[in-house]
C-alpha cells in the first residue's frame, strides 16, 4: 500500500498563520502557487498592490534558482555551462556553501544527483535502485562546488539542488521589497517558510502555528508570536510516500542518500533571516535532536522547536523566555 502526503495543502498549512483581526486598516493579501508550493503575502499599511507585486517575485526567482527549469542559472551550471552568475545566485551559493561547511554537510546544496533519483511528486513513485543511489552519492557533495566571484563550477558530475534554502532566500528578498515600499508589517509565507516583518497596526506581533506532524493540514500543535523574525519549518510529513509500511520523505541524509532517520519529524527554526532558518531547519532534521540542538544553541540569533518521532517537543535554550509560546 502506498500513500502520498497531500503536498500542496500541507505546504500551505505546515505553518498555519493565525492572523487575528487588528482593528485598523485591513491588510492586503495575495496568494498563489509558485516554487512548487502555495505562497502568500499579507501586507499592512503598504502601497496599493504591494502584496501582489511581492508575490510576482517568486516567479522571477524561480526562473533563476530552479533545478528543473532548463534555462535557470542553476540548470546551466548543472549542465556544465559557465554562466556569469546574477548577484542573487552568487549570494545564495555563498550562503549555501557557508551553511554546508557549518553543518558538516548535513545541509548540502550539491545533492542534486541523489535528490533527482527520488520522486515525491507522482502518485505511485518507484524506489530508486540502491546502486544508482550509491553511484550518485559518490559524485555528490558540496566539496565538489567551486565558487569564485560570479563563476560556479562543479566537478565529478555533482549537481546543485537549492530546494532546501531557496524559499528562505526568496522570502528575505520579498521582505526587503515590501519594506522598501514603506509597509508597517507583513507576513510572507512560502510553503511554510514564514517571514514576519515589523508588526500589526495595533503593535502586536504575528502568531505562527506549528503544524502537528501527519495530522490534518492546519492542525496546530503550538504557536509562537514574533516580530521581525522568520519562522521556518522542515517536516518529514511535507513530502513523502509509503511503501511496504515504510515512509520515505524528501529530506535526505547526505551520508546515505536515503531519507534522514534522525529521530526528528519536524524542525522549526526562528531566525532574523529566512534563508538562514531554511538551511538550518533542513540541517537539523538530518542532524537529529542532540547535534541539531547543539548547533542551534551555539548560534547567537537562532532558536528552534524540534518534534521527535516519539512525540516529544524540544525547545532550544531561551526560546520560551524570548517568545510567547502557546499550546
Ligand atoms: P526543506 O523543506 O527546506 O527541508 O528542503 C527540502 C528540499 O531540499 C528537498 O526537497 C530537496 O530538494 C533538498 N534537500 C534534501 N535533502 C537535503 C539536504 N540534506 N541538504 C540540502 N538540501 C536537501
Ligand atoms: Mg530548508
Amino acid at each position: 500500500m502506498k500513500k502520498r502526503g497531500s503536498r500542496a495543502v500541507c505546504a500551505l498549512l505546515a505553518v498555519l498563520l493565525l492572523l487575528s483581526a487588528c482593528g485598523a486598516a485591513a491588510p492586503e493579501t495575495a496568494t498563489g502557487f509558485a516554487l512548487d508550493t502555495v505562497v502568500s503575502v499579507t501586507v499592512w499599511g503598504g502601497e496599493e498592490g504591494s502584496a501582489g507585486r511581492a508575490l510576482e517575485l517568486c516567479g522571477r526567482y524561480e526562473a533563476v534558482f530552479s533545478r528543473t527549469l532548463e534555462d535557470s542559472e542553476i540548470s546551466r551550471i548543472n549542465r556544465g555551462e559557465d554562466p556569469a552568475l546574477s548577484e542573487d545566485s552568487e549570494a545564495l551559493m555563498a550562503l549555501s556553501l557557508d551553511w554546508a561547511a557549518r553543518t558538516s554537510g548535513a545541509f548540502d546544496p550539491a545533492l542534486g544527483a541523489v535528490t533527482s533519483l527520488w520522486d515525491f511528486h507522482s502518485e505511485d513513485p518507484d524506489l530508486p535502485d540502491p546502486d544508482d543511489v550509491a553511484a550518485a552519492l559518490a559524485r555528490s557533495g558540496y566539496g565538489r562546488v567551486a565558487l569564485a566571484g560570479d563563476r560556479c563550477s562543479l566537478s565529478d558530475g555533482a549537481q546543485l539542488d537549492l530546494g532546501g534554502v531557496a524559499k528562505g532566500y526568496i522570502a528575505d528578498r520579498i521582505g526587503e521589497a515590501i519594506a522598501a515600499e514603506g509597509a508597517a508589517g507583513a507576513v510572507v509565507n512560502l510553503g511554510g517558510d514564514v517571514l514576519c516583518l515589523g508588526h500589526k497596526p495595533d503593535g502586536s506581533g504575528f502568531t505562527v502555528g506549528i503544524q502537528k506532524p501527519f495530522a490534518d493540514a492546519g492542525e496546530v500543535l503550538l504557536s509562537v508570536t514574533v516580530s521581525d523574525m522568520a519562522v521556518v519549518t522542515s517536516g518529514v510529513y511535507e513530502r513523502y510516500f509509503t511503501r511496504d509500511g515504510r515512509t520515505y520523505h524528501h529530506i535526505l541524509d547526505p551520508e546515505t542518500g536515503y531519507p534522514a532517520e534522525s529521530g526528528l519529524v519536524s524542525v522549526t527554526v526562528l531566525t532574523p533571516s529566512a534563508a538562514d532558518g531554511d538551511a538550518l531547519a533542513t540541517a537539523c532534521l538530518v542532524l537529529g535532536p542532540q547535534e541539531g540542538m547543539a548547533l542551534i544553541d551555539g548560534l547567537e540569533n537562532a532558536w528552534a522547536v524540534f518534534l521527535t518521532d516519539s512525540g516529544e517537543i524540544l525547545f532550544s535554550e531561551g526560546l520560551r523566555e524570548r517568545f510567547s509560546v502557546r499550546d
